[in-house]
């Protein structure tokens, strides 16, 4: 079903290279393409919507970085403050002021991480964020939904989203048993097997932890009261709702999915946009637990390279960006313009497909049915998917390449780009309808 792509001879031969000295070539399972076929791409540059590989091809750009680059790449106050930063000295192992005024935009936007700490990937922060909660509740089970993802740290590598939802890996080998019968796995948008799971673990559930909005399964919004849920349900059992806003913070709205939704998290994690495209992450919330964190508790948690300057100052210019009056309003107009289009095209040719979209995240599930949880993403047909993603490459649309992933659409996206990516997919869908 694939067509051929065009030849990409430097790509090919650089990722032949990278295959001699990487797991698969890469350094992130998802890059190597697996799922789609074909050459990975091996990228030169990027700048604002646009994606440049070694062979010379141009992209107009979806991943977005897997979600920080809501300004698009390079944008120039970004890179300014790096370059600036880096002349200064790019880490010291001591606290910097940045750091101080990073934190500050944060709490401007989400006043429930009254403290918070650093981190530099989401995975340290949902680590730390669990051990936080477990030392707290003195109790050692978690809950998570099928299908979201919280980075790959041992609790979380089960039914999980993102990569191992691409490769089809249901639980790492590596994880102790014992580590991995403490995380309890249930149905997202599902709150009655949240009240089932709580009744058979009474007393004994830390914390549940969610995404939001899910987007590491593909795209998939909560429906009304699952969230709402989801905080009773804690608040009465004595566990704390952890809010993975990994992705949605910053991105559907200043103040996340929490401010959007009314969400009233214990914990809140953070990344991708708050690091501007550089590694940065970050846990915190309520004042009481925050304090139990080392040296003020002796819950420890640490990092050599945590609050990094380049880093903050990155994520500085980022969120001074997305506070300017008007950056959202534009950002949703530009995605609901999109998606407009785009749903117009499917319900015109009746393709089995569903775009599930939430603001700027968008998913395209091939799959007849409305898609709300794990086991419906699953039953998306990710081969017809693959023939789509290479179209939409033949077109000069980079999109993820997994079915179970979020395309982003970036302030650096014009109306103009996201016009062409509705014909691309018009042209795209009905070539892989045809076959
Ligand atoms: C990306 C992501 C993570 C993990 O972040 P890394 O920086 O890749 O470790 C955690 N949670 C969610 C919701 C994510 O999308």
């Amino acid at each position: 079903m694939t067509p051929p792509a065009k030849p990409r001879p430097r790509s090919a031969a650089i990722f032949a290279r990278a295959q001699e000295i990487f797991p698969g070539g890469v350094n992130s399972p998802v890059r190597a393409f697996r799922s789609v076929g074909g050459t990975p791409l091996i990228i030169d540059h990027a700048s604002g919507s646009r994606i440049f590989d070694v062979d010379g091809n141009e992209y107009l750009d979806f991943i977005g970085s897997w979600g920080p680059l809501i300004l698009g790449h390079a944008h120039p106050a970004v890179v300014r403050a790096i370059a600036d930063q880096a002349a200064r000295g790019t880490t010291f192992g001591m606290t910097t002021e940045l750091e101080v005024e990073l934190a500050a935009c944060i709490q401007r936007a989400m006043p429930a991480m009254e403290k918070l700490r650093f981190v530099s990937s989401g995975t340290e922060a949902a680590m730390s964020a669990v051990r936080l909660a477990r030392a707290a509740t003195a109790r050692n089970y978690i809950v998570k939904f099928n299908g979201c993802y919280h980075g790959h740290a041992d609790s979380f590598l089960s039914e999980a989203g993102s990569g191992l939802a691409t490769l089809g890996i249901p639980a790492s080998p590596g994880v102790p048993p014992a580590i991995a019968a403490l995380t309890l796995n249930i149905p997202y948008n599902d709150s009655r097997a949240v009240e089932q799971v709580f009744a058979a673990h009474a007393g004994e559930i830390a914390a549940v932890i969610v995404e939001p909005i899910a987007a590491n399964m593909g795209v998939v919004a909560p429906e009304g009261g699952f969230l709402s849920d989801l905080r009773e349900i804690t608040r009465r059992a004595g566990a704390l709702l952890i809010i993975d806003e990994v992705i949605t913070g910053f991105r559907v709205a200043r103040g996340g999915a929490q401010g959007l939704l009314s969400i009233e998290p214990d914990l809140t994690l953070l990344g991708k946009i708050i690091g501007g495209g550089l590694p940065v992450a970050a846990y915190g919330g309520r004042r009481d637990l925050m304090d139990l964190i080392a040296p003020s508790g002796t819950v420890y948690q640490a990092g050599t390279l945590s609050g990094n300057p380049l880093a903050m100052r990155a994520g500085i210019e980022t969120l001074r960006v997305v506070e300017a009056p008007g950056f959202y309003e534009a950002l949703a107009e530009k995605s609901a313009h999109f998606v407009a289009g785009l749903r117009r095209m499917l319900a015109e040719r009746k393709y089995p497909a569903q775009l599930s979209a939430f603001g700027s995240l968008l998913t395209l599930f091939f799959s007849p049915e409305r898609v709300r949880d794990f086991e419906t993403a699953k039953r998306a047909d990710a081969k017809r998917y693959a023939a789509f993603f290479w179209e939409m490459m033949n077109h000069g649309i980079l999109l993820a390449p997994s079915q179970f992933e979020a395309a982003f659409v970036s302030a650096a996206h014009s109306i103009q780009d996201l016009d062409r990516t509705t014909d691309a997919c018009r042209e795209s869908l009905a070539a892989v309808f045809r076959n």
